[in-house]
């Protein structure tokens, strides 16, 4: 095949952009993203000269290169994050931006961020104020802390705690707490990080209070008591209560740092949950300093939450890496909203969404799994469609045991295999990530709202 024919048949740039689709789009994106999709669709069209024998397929690409380049530019000029629908089940997704942030709460930050605001202006003065100011008595009032502060996750609220407080002295945590999260947030090395010594003491399944007790001595920063968040350590086990290790670091003059994980301010047991220990509990056994996440179970924006003692937090805000790791106004914004959502214990499972999601009535997922069959039953699919019980997870490392009895929309398609359905789902303009097992697209309701069954009904309908 004669080759040469067809790369003479590549337009010049300067006929490409006399096209009238191409000045067009040069008018609504600016040249530069036009300039630079011309070039990437011109060698393209190289490429496949180059590899293809087929002269009907080379001569379609040509016709089409004003259209493959408009679709270059609206693809370069498109935002690649998007809201996404998600139909795991699990609520605290990682991978899916952990906690959301209710609609409510989003509207009243789309006011303070899309102007100016107070964040670090004290109104009241009429000078300059801090940004914690807008949290820190409210934070204090719900947890009985002294003081408080946020940065921006919980690997940052340690990583400063121990840059602050422990820095070029030991550090003594049990081998039972050396956990890694997701994300590669380890103790041992965020340790090392900050400048302190780990000591580690007693074992991985049982450490008890002498263990701490021997390892005392003048080199000694704090104490550190990490939760196991994502895992547990089941059978002869044996790790020491915050209250009796308060009282050990408290009696050597030592402080004791608490890494709690998931922020809990309310009785998860209440939902049907374990009892997981809550930062009030901690405060109230003696803790020093308490970090722990905004966005997981306390269900806010991503942040590193410390709580404790004036004089520990007073340190943190002195740090040099405070000033590196400060939460942004949006961040300030949202935690203070969450927090004023927690004084009303009556209201904050309905107000947030993430212990609304954790507290719903399996009969209420069912409801709305029937809607969502419906709607879809409405339109015309080659699918089977089913009603299924399934167990949906809390997720982002929190309670890793506990399993939510929920209901799920399984779907099995006749057009196309569950893998070409999935990837079609993934593809669409506001994408749905569901499970996939035994050979069904399965849809957990317990993360859909209601008002978003309609949306996913039209779209679910277009691709089957
Ligand atoms: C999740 C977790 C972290 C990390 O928190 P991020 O907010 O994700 O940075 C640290 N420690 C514990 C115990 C955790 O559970």
């Amino acid at each position: 095949m004669e080759k040469n024919k067809y790369y003479r048949l590549i337009p010049k740039v300067d006929i490409i952009l006399a096209d009238k689709t191409i000045a067009n789009l040069i008018e609504c994106e600016g040249r530069e993203l036009v300039m630079d999709a011309i070039r990437s669709c011109t060698e393209n069209l190289r490429t496949l000269i180059e590899a293809s024998d087929s002269e009907e397929e080379i001569t379609k690409a040509i016709n089409e290169l004003p259209l493959s380049i408009e679709k270059e530019v609206k693809s370069a000029s498109k935002a690649n994050m998007v809201s996404a629908i998600n139909a795991t089940g699990t609520i605290l997704h990682t991978n899916l931006g952990r906690a959301p942030i209710s609609k409510v709460h989003a509207k009243a930050l789309v006011d303070i961020v899309s102007g100016y605001c107070n964040l670090e202006y004290n109104l009241d003065a009429g000078k300059r104020g801090e940004r914690y100011s807008h949290f820190e008595k409210l934070l204090c009032k719900l947890t009985g802390a002294e003081a408080a502060m946020a940065v921006n996750n919980n690997a940052s609220a340690v990583l400063l705690a121990l840059s602050s407080v422990c820095k070029d002295t030991e550090v003594i945590v049990s081998r039972g707490e050396l956990v890694e999260i997701g994300g590669k947030f380890r103790v041992p090395d965020v340790m090392e990080q900050s400048g302190a010594t780990l000591v580690e003491v007693g074992t991985t399944n049982k450490t008890h209070l002498s263990d701490y007790e021997e390892k005392i001595s003048e080199a000694t920063g704090a104490l550190l008591k990490v939760h196991t968040s994502n895992y547990r350590i089941v059978g002869f086990t044996e790790s020491v209560p915050v209250a009796e290790l308060c009282e050990l670091a408290h009696s050597k003059d030592i402080p004791l740092i608490e890494d709690i994980g998931s922020g809990v301010l309310v009785d998860l047991s209440e939902y049907g949950l374990s009892y997981e220990p809550t930062v009030i509990d901690s405060i109230k056994a003696g803790a020093d300093l308490v970090c722990f996440s905004g966005d997981k179970l306390l269900g806010g924006p991503q942040a590193g939450i410390i709580v404790g003692k004036k004089k520990y937090i007073d340190m943190l805000k002195k740090n040099q890496l405070t000033r590196a790791l400060r939460i942004d106004k949006f961040t300030a914004a949202a935690l203070e909203l969450v927090f004023l959502e927690y004084l009303n214990p009556d209201t904050v499972a309905k107000n947030i969404p993430v212990l609304s999601m954790i507290s719903q009535k399996p009969e209420e997922i069912k409801n709305r799994a029937v809607s969502l069959k419906r709607a879809l039953a409405k339109k015309d699919i080659k699918a089977k469609l089913s009603i299924i019980e399934c167990e949906s997870q809390i997720g982002g490392g929190s309670l890793p045991l506990e399993r939510l009895s929920s209901f799920a929309l399984a779907i099995v398609p006749k057009k196309f295999s569950i893998f070409e359905t999935e990837k079609k789902m993934r593809a669409l303009k506001r994408p749905i990530i569901p499970r996939v097992f035994d050979d069904m697209i399965v849809m957990d309701l317990r993360c859909i709202q209601k008002d978003d069954i309609k949306d996913i009904a039209e779209m679910m309908g277009d691709i089957l």
